[in-house]
């Protein structure tokens, strides 16, 4: 598969008067073309600033260091001139987020929107916009499509919103969809119809997804490779089925032990992860899940450990150092 986008050394830092918080610390990872990267953490572990840095969305005092490298098809995005990157945004790649109503406009209806978007976008007349935004409409399974594009976003619910976001978002053909959080703020049966969507939409139209989440089980269902982040680095990466079947970093096991997924066996009780994600303002010196960690040890304190190959996957643990996890993790597959 060819390579859409390779994000490498990704470094975005807010320089405040207390200092400079670096959010994303170091991110590497690629995504083919028509592939999904599902990036996965709590919050406060960078993974929506490096959405928002691939899109250069990042507002002052925020800002992507120069040696970051965004490339998207062979075009850097961290140095292309902000007309030409407008082009990208919304065209070829589009983003989509957790709250629609703070991204649909109150005061136009979502035909109205959707239809504005194409226009800007495809520059296209009124007729062609409004058409494609009813077929837009219908693609994501908006019952009485024709009808409902007079609605406004407050006539419909959380789940429809998103459906017309999703809708706009694809309303362009982008090559990547990028998707922060999508169904968090959705209950868990509209979750389920909006993830199986997304799916379904993945294959018919081959788009590529980068999908944002703190959740493991919504990553379970939508990606092929996932990569764990943690203090503003990635700690674990690898093919969607080895995370889950092996968890080599002990952040991966202990988020999995953290929640109940179908299809996992527990050797223990579920267990919180203790303590908190250190501040981003001083990263602590060494492995910066140390401080969390059941296992960790002198050397962890002081060395910050870099991806390490173990079969397929990759974890940032000094545990794999030898090509394996010396202590087994204590999640399991059924
Ligand atoms: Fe735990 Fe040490 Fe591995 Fe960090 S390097 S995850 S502290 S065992």
């Amino acid at each position: 598969m060819t390579e859409l986008l390779r994000v490498e050394n990704l470094r975005t830092g807010f320089h405040t008067h207390g200092g400079v918080i670096r959010a994303v610390d170091g991110v590497d990872f690629s995504i083919p073309t028509g592939g999904a990267l599902g990036v996965v953490g709590e919050s406060g572990s960078g993974k929506s600033v490096t959405a928002l840095s691939i899109m250069r969305l990042i507002d002052l005092p925020g800002r992507v260091e120069p040696t970051s490298t965004i490339s998207f098809e062979g075009r850097d995005l961290a140095a292309l001139p902000e007309d030409e990157l407008t082009k990208i945004r919304g065209n070829e790649i589009s983003m989509i987020f957790q709250e629609p109503m703070t991204s649909l406009n109150p005061v136009f209806t979502v035909g109205e929107q959707i239809a504005e978007s194409v226009r800007l976008h495809q520059h296209v007349g009124d007729r062609e916009a409004k058409d494609r935004a009813l077929e837009m409409m219908r693609l994501v399974g908006i019952p009485s499509a024709e009808k409902r594009m007079r609605d406004y976003p407050h006539q419909m619910s959380g789940g429809m919103r998103q459906r017309v976001m999703i809708g706009m978002a694809l309303s362009c053909n982008p090559k990547l969809l990028i998707a922060d959080e999508p169904t968090t703020a959705l209950d868990v049966t509209v979750q389920a119809q909006i993830l199986e969507l997304m799916k379904e939409l993945r294959e018919k139209l081959g788009m590529a997804i980068l999908l944002i989440t703190h959740d493991l089980g919504v990553v379970a269902e939508m990606v092929d490779e996932v990569a764990v982040m943690y203090g503003g680095r990635i700690v674990e990466r690898g093919p969607v089925k080895e995370i889950f079947d092996n968890p080599q970093h002990p952040y991966t096991e202990a988020l999995l032990r953290s929640i109940p997924l179908l299809g996992m066996r527990y050797t223990t009780p579920l267990k919180a992860i203790r303590g908190m994600v250190p501040s981003p303002l001083d990263w602590p010196q060494g492995c910066r899940f140390a401080p969390r960690c059941d296992y960790a040890f002198d050397r962890c304190l002081t060395e910050l450990p870099p991806l390490l190959a173990v079969g397929e996957q990759e974890a940032a643990c000094w545990l794999c150092e030898n090509g394996a996890r010396d202590v087994q993790p204590l999640v399991a597959p059924l």
